[in-house]
């Protein structure tokens, strides 16, 4: 269909394929004008606020059998794509495996798009909020194209790189390791905070998520943290996670964070806020969840 006549107000066609291959073979076969739409609440503004032109044809994902169920797999789960962001936020396997991710959709728009948004389409987009909540727990991807069905990436190499633009790739699940079998000793503890610019149903500030196991000195292990938030492709801050690794809640502990994060995590500014603000917002949100769940008022050294 030529892109006149669409903009002459004629519909798109809806495509709605039975199987990931044929997804990925009606992709290929269109190119640009032919879009995957899981709950189509992203795309939606995009078409309305002009920042992606409407297709001609809509690959509607949802009758693909299984994209929307959670199952177990060997200790840990993989969540489909088409699992929407509501059913994330009751799901007892999330809840009780993986409750930053549970939180991490709480925190996503309205009950209305909760209602319809995918984690797939989430995920999908690159900078939404549920990421950080996947990346410290070690998400995979499993992609499927029209040759190999099911190849697993880590999720934070995905964001790093995503790879070429040429060839089908269509998201067939998230995996998730069990998260207890994560190294060291001692109880997981774990935090997901969302800043915006107020409290709920608002477009993220900042995002950060922080993992750890609680030592019985009452500092933390195997901590992981990401933070994205607003167009900021989500990432771990390593240095952030070496400074707080067995660290004791302290002064010199907190400047060597705050240093960290303000070196790695790389936000952009809007018209809403600056990177600047974004970097010590980041800062503030991991040091005042390391200090609650490390314990605040254990001094350096004691
Ligand atoms: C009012 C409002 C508030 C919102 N608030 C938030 C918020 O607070 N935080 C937040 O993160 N987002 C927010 N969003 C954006 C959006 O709702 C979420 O990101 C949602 O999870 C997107 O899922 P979806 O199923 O609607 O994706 P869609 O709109 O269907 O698709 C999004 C993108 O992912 C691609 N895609 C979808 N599924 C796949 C797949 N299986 N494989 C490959 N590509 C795929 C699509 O082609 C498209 O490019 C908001 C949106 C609205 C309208």
């Amino acid at each position: 269909m030529a892109m006149e006549e669409r903009k002459a107000g004629r519909d798109p066609d809806v495509l709605r394929p039975r199987d990931a291959v044929e997804a990925c073979r009606l992709k290929a076969a269109y190119g640009a004008d032919g879009v995957f739409v899981a709950g189509g609440t992203l795309l939606r503004t995009q078409w309305e606020s002009g920042a992606a032109a409407m297709p001609g044809r809509l690959i509607d994902l949802t009758a693909i059998p299984g994209f929307d169920a959670i199952r177990e797999d060997d200790g840990g789960l993989v969540i489909g794509p088409l699992v929407k962001l509501s059913e994330l936020t009751r799901a007892e396997p999330v809840a009780s495996g993986y409750p930053l991710l549970a939180e991490a959709a709480r925190r996503i728009g309205a009950p209305s798009i909760r209602n319809l948004a995918t984690i797939g389409g989430n995920v999908a987009c690159r900078i939404g909020d549920a990421l950080p909540a996947l990346l410290v727990y070690g998400a995979e991807l499993v992609w499927r194209t029209i040759e190999r069905n099911g190849v697993a990436l880590p999720l934070e190499d995905w964001l790093a790189d995503p790879g070429s633009e040429d060839g089908v790739r269509l998201l067939a699940g998230i995996r998730l390791r069990p998260a207890e079998a994560q190294e060291s000793a001692g109880r997981l503890v774990g935090a997901f905070r969302k800043l915006g610019r107020r409290e709920a149903f608002i477009p993220s500030l900042v995002t950060v998520a922080v993992l750890g196991r609680l030592a019985e000195d009452g500092t933390l292990r195997g901590v992981r943290i990401a933070a994205g938030g607003g167009s900021a492709v989500p990432a771990r801050l390593r240095g952030a996670e070496a400074a707080l690794e067995g660290a004791r809640v302290g002064p010199d502990t907190l400047v060597r964070l705050t240093e960290a994060v303000l070196g790695e995590y790389r936000p952009a500014s809007d018209a809403f806020a600056g990177a600047d603000y974004r970097r010590m917002a980041a800062a503030n949100l991991i040091a005042a969840e390391w200090l609650r769940l490390a314990g605040a008022g254990r001094e350096e050294g004691r």
